[in-house]
Order: C-alpha cells, then structure tokens, then sequence
C-alpha cells in the first residue's frame, strides 16, 4: 500500500495480540494519510464514490489513476494525492479521514497486512517510522477484535469475489492490459456506473437472462450490482456458468 515501508517478520494469527492504538492526540496524527501508495479494490470504489456521491467515472477521472504493471497482469487504480509539498490525501483534514466510515480497505486494515491467502490468515505489521500507535502503553488487542472494530469483513467478501477473477486459473493466458480484455476487466470492476447503464438501459440484456428478480436487487443495491459484475466478467472472460446467456 505505501511507500517507505517495512513488514515485520513476526507473524500474527487472528487470535495473537499485538499493542496498537491510534488517536488524534498523538503527534504523528494524520502522517499516515500522505504520499503513498492507495491501491483502490472495486469496493473501495465504489463506497467512496458513493460516498462523495458523483458517477464512478468522475471519481476515477477526479482521484484516481491508472496504472498497467506487467507483473500484476491488470489495470490497477491509484488515489492521487495532492499534487503540492503535503502530498496529502484528497480526504484527510485537520481533524482525521473526512470518508472515515467509507475509507479504503487498505486504511482499515493497517497496521495488519496478510502475508499470504492461508485460511486461517497470518499477518505481519507494517511499519512506519514515524507511527507512534505501537509499543508500550498502547492497547493490545487480537487481531481478530482489531479487524472487527475496523469493519473489514464485507470488504473482504467482495475481494474475494474479486480474487475469482485475479486469481482464476487461466487469467495468465489472456492479456487484460490492453484491448478487449482489459476494456472489460476495467467496467467490469472499477466503472460500475457504466455497468449498470449497460446492464439496465443497453445491450447486456439482450446476451444474458438475467431475470426479474436478480434486475430487481441490482437496481436496489449497488454491492448486488457489483456482485453481479464480477459474475459478469467470470461469464465472458472465462466462460464460466455464472450467468445464463440467452
Ligand atoms: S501514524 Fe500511526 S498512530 Fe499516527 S495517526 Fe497514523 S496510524 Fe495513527
Ligand atoms: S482515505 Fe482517509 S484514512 Fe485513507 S489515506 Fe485518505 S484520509 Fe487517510
């Protein structure tokens, strides 16, 4: 997630403590929201485009920026940040994250990061030098309990969902950075707007039968929507039997 730093090589399971603690008293307050590395997942988006509620293709235009890595294989999207000395995120203020309860999964988790996909997960901790959240006089907590006062769990989920796209055992042989592919990839999971346009007022009805009660809940909720889309893409990037094709 961020530049300058270091996983500790201790490793945590959900039911290990650790001592952390973060508050507005500290005099690192708000260090943390500066000059990195955002990574946003599908979710992110779209609960922070709701959040700020534009289109999701303002957001990406607005916030964010693409980036193509070779080593990650797709379309990736980075939160810009403020193109002056702070270099701070677009969404911290004086007084702490101004979309705390829409904030990313990577703001959530930290200072936990998983070291691997193991179920049950391990963790290392990030750390930064300049955080003072850890160490003597900081609450120790599980991870289990840490991760629940962040909300991470419906998060997750949705990575998942995601994960069986990015982790589908023929991504490797198609190429999502660029045409087609990617066109898809990048609807698919970042531009759910777009989707839905397509999905309720254009072509995609006329490829899949969806059904009324399936249309019913995406046009109600938008994590349905998105659950729908990552169907979508497993349906016409692998030919899965996730939808029905007319
Ligand atoms: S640097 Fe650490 S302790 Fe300080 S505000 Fe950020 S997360 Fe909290
Ligand atoms: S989204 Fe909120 S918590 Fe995350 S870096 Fe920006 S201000 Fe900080």
């Amino acid at each position: 997630m961020t530049e300058n730093t270091d996983i500790s090589a201790e490793r945590l399971g959900v039911d290990d403590s650790f001592s952390f603690s973060c508050d507005s008293g500290l005099a690192c307050f708000n260090k943390c929201c500066r000059d990195i590395n955002l990574f946003l997942t599908p979710y992110d988006i779209l609960r922070m485009k709701r959040r700020l509620r534009i289109s999701s293709a303002e957001f990406l235009k607005t916030y964010t920026f693409p980036l193509f890595p070779e080593e990650i294989g797709h379309p990736v999207i980075l939160l810009k940040m403020i193109p002056d000395e702070t270099k701070n995120c677009p969404f911290v203020s004086g007084e702490g994250c101004m979309i705390y309860d829409d904030r990313p999964w990577s703001c959530r988790s930290f200072p936990l990061e998983p070291v691997s996909d193991s179920v049950p997960p391990v963790f290392g901790i990030v750390k930064r030098e300049f955080c003072l959240g850890f160490g003597k006089g900081r609450t120790s907590r599980t991870v289990r309990k840490w991760r629940d006062t962040q909300n991470v769990a419906l998060y997750e989920e949705m990575n998942e969902g995601w994960k069986k796209i990015t982790h589908h055992e023929d991504f490797g042989s198609k190429n999502f950075l660029e045409g087609a592919y990617r066109d898809i990839f990048f609807l698919g999971s970042y531009n759910l707007d777009e989707f839905r346009n397509l999905l309720i007022h254009g072509e995609l009805q006329r490829y899949f039968d969806i059904g009324n009660s399936v249309l019913k809940r995406i046009k109600s909720s938008e994590t349905e929507l998105l659950r729908f889309a990552f169907k979508w893409m497993r349906c016409v990037l692998f030919g899965e039997d996730t939808l029905k094709r007319r």
